[in-house]
């Protein structure tokens, strides 16, 4: 038992979920559909979503029913190598056990038409991400506004199952059978906004989908001390305390150490509004004060962004003419003319007098650029893909800074969704799901990014909830 002795205000149930965002929801809805009569789920927050509800909407997978209609020719197996392609070219290892992530792989497209099943609503034209096929399914209606009607919908469904919904109630820590080392979770302590502590025991399982520790600084600088000082994007609420509780029972914690360890989005210094996706659909570059370029920025805002982190760059330029802007306006654009401060001006000294950037090197890096694109070969970052001359005014800057808005350290599981100890055996009675837990892709050794968020969360929720009830 914790040290706080439960009392008679203390409530039972078969299973308890922590955390209110997809993998919450999908583990809730999950366990009631697998039989367990009462479930809680409990949330941090005054509303459910989490990092969910502020996603960029994109359930990105491979072989779904989706793609097939809309023409695309796709498959788990054809989306599975291209991961692991990737993965080899960045030079990843398999860490450990490729079957945790695999199933993803396996589960995901089955798991969109469950997600369809219950209320969640995907548009019909699978989107370009990195990798070789249109594999991002955006919740409707589309990019970003898609996360809360998503959740919207699962909650709805998760009322009408019955689940229990309890708001602003934090997880405090574990309670278990005994002071054994393994012993079965039966419970946790929880706060809510009051101060009042409390207990809810389950009897089946507890599930922690309390998501990652974007906001966690503290352990950012544990597990990531370079990435220190980099602000943050993610919810505030986000900070790893479900990662501390398990380990507190011994629970393994695995530490990605590719990269910063961290994904990092493109935040927009005057709107403090994330972007990434134009990196892979337009030919833009990208340059730092000093007017160079420093990255392939088709591989995407988290390898440009851990590039800025390794030189000590704070802000980087996305830089386009109007050749860009006219063809992609209405469309990878759109979004970023909306809500970012995008400054439009008439020739290249101009914008880098306005900017502050050093207009000589700007000059020079554009010419060469151009010089470059017109002979196939980007001499200096190697770029292959989006090439296109930048010489056509007016010129359009964007200033942006990185910002950490995921984690991929997390808590080691199973194929059953079970938390691993130190010791690598499950630890009977507690589960975990989507960003709580160390991102698959990487433990499986798989490239850019190689399992989407959304997708893991939904798969391992559903995997737990359904293991807790049984
Ligand atoms: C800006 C942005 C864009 C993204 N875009 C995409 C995308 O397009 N596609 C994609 O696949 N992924 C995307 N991701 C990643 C994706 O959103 C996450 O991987 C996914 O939402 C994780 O779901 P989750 O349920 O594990 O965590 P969350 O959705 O973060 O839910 C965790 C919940 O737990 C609650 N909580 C935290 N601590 C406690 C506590 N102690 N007690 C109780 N409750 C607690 C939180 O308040 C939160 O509601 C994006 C993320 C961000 C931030």
């Amino acid at each position: 038992m914790t040290a706080i002795a439960a009392d008679k205000s203390d409530v039972r149930s078969n299973v308890l979920v922590v955390g209110g965002g997809m993998a919450g929801l999908c583990a809730a809805i999950s366990a009631k559909q697998s039989g367990a009569s009462k479930v809680i789920l409990v949330e941090k927050g005054g509303f459910l979503g989490g990092h969910s509800i502020l996603s960029g909407s994109g359930y990105w997978i491979g072989g779904t029913k989706i793609q097939k209609k809309a023409g695309i020719d796709d498959s788990l197996e054809i989306n599975w190598q291209d991961s692991l392609e990737r993965g080899l070219k960045l030079n990843r290892f398999l860490k450990r056990d490729t079957g945790v992530a695999r199933l993803v792989y396996e589960q995901g497209p089955k798991d969109l038409d469950w997600l369809e099943s219950l209320g969640v609503k995907f548009t019909d034209q699978p989107a370009q991400a990195i990798g070789n096929r249109k594999r991002v399914h955006y919740f409707a209606p589309g990019y970003r506004v898609g996360s809360p009607q998503a959740i919207k919908a699962l909650q709805a469904k998760a009322e009408s199952l019955g689940v229990e919904i309890i708001l602003n109630t934090n997880l405090v820590s574990l309670i278990t059978e005994s002071e054994k080392r393994n012993a079965r979770v039966i419970g946790a302590i929880l706060e809510n906004n009051k101060g009042n502590k409390y207990a809810i025991y389950a009897d089946h399982g507890v599930i922690l989908a309390t998501g990652g520790f974007a906001n966690g600084k503290e352990m950012v600088e544990k597990y990531h001390p370079y990435l220190k000082g980099v602000k943050s994007h993610g919810s505030k609420l986000n900070v790893g305390e479900g990662i501390k509780a398990a380990t507190a029972l011994g629970a393994n914690v695995i530490v990605e150490h590719y990269g910063f360890g961290m994904n990092m989005l493109f935040v927009g210094t005057h709107s403090n509004v994330s972007i990434g996706q134009p990196l892979v659909e337009v030919p833009l570059i990208i340059v730092n004060k000093n007017g160079q370029r420093f990255q392939d920025e088709t591989r995407g805002y988290l390898a440009v962004n851990h590039k800025m982190v390794e030189n000590k760059f704070k802000l980087a330029y996305w830089i386009l003419d109007s050749k860009a802007v006219k063809k992609y306006k209405d469309t990878s654009l759109k979004i970023f003319f909306e809500k970012q401060k995008v400054d439009k001006f008439d020739n290249l000294k101009d914008l880098a007098k306005a900017e502050g950037i050093n207009y000589q090197n700007l000059e020079k890096t554009v010419k060469e650029y151009n010089e470059d694109v017109l002979k196939g070969k980007d001499r200096y970052q190697n770029r292959t893909k989006l090439l296109d001359t930048i010489d056509k005014g007016p010129y359009y800057a964007f200033e942006c800074e990185p910002q950490i808005y995921t984690s991929y350290s997390g808590l080691e599981i199973n194929k059953k969704a079970q938390v691993m100890t130190t010791a690598g055996t499950p630890i009977p009675g507690l589960y975990a799901a989507g960003d709580v837990t160390g991102h698959l892709a990487y433990q499986a050794g798989l490239g850019g990014g190689g399992i989407s968020g959304l997708v893991m969360a939904t798969v391992y929720g559903r995997i737990a909830g359904a293991e807790a009830a049984k």
